[in-house]
């Protein structure tokens, strides 16, 4: 697989092992970080929800690294960086599984 950051269309674009192609929106990507922080953990709600409001900041995709061979982790130009955004999670969002 492969992807790449589209700064013109914020937007981050994964090509996936069996050739379908899925885009991603910054704001719903980082609105949907799964981290313990953003999303909660347990009985703790979680520091977003769908009335959220986001800087232009938090909302700009520096960087996406591998983790392992299971997900992928985006750096946001805020500095957050520890979302880890499983294949599942991101196929299943895109519709394709
Ligand atoms: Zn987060």
């Amino acid at each position: 697989m492969g992807w790449e950051i589209v700064p013109d269309e914020r937007t981050f674009r994964v090509r996936w092992d069996d050739g379908k192609v899925a885009e991603y929106d910054w704001e719903p990507l980082r609105r949907a970080c799964p981290c313990a922080y953003c999303s909660g953990e347990g009985a703790f709600a979680g520091n977003v929800n769908p009335d959220t409001k986001f800087s232009e900041t938090q909302t700009t995709l520096k960087e996406v690294y591998a983790v392992g061979r299971y997900g992928l982790t985006p750096e946001w130009a805020d500095g957050h960086d520890t979302g880890i955004y499983t294949f599942k999670l991101l196929r299943r969002a895109a519709g394709l599984d």
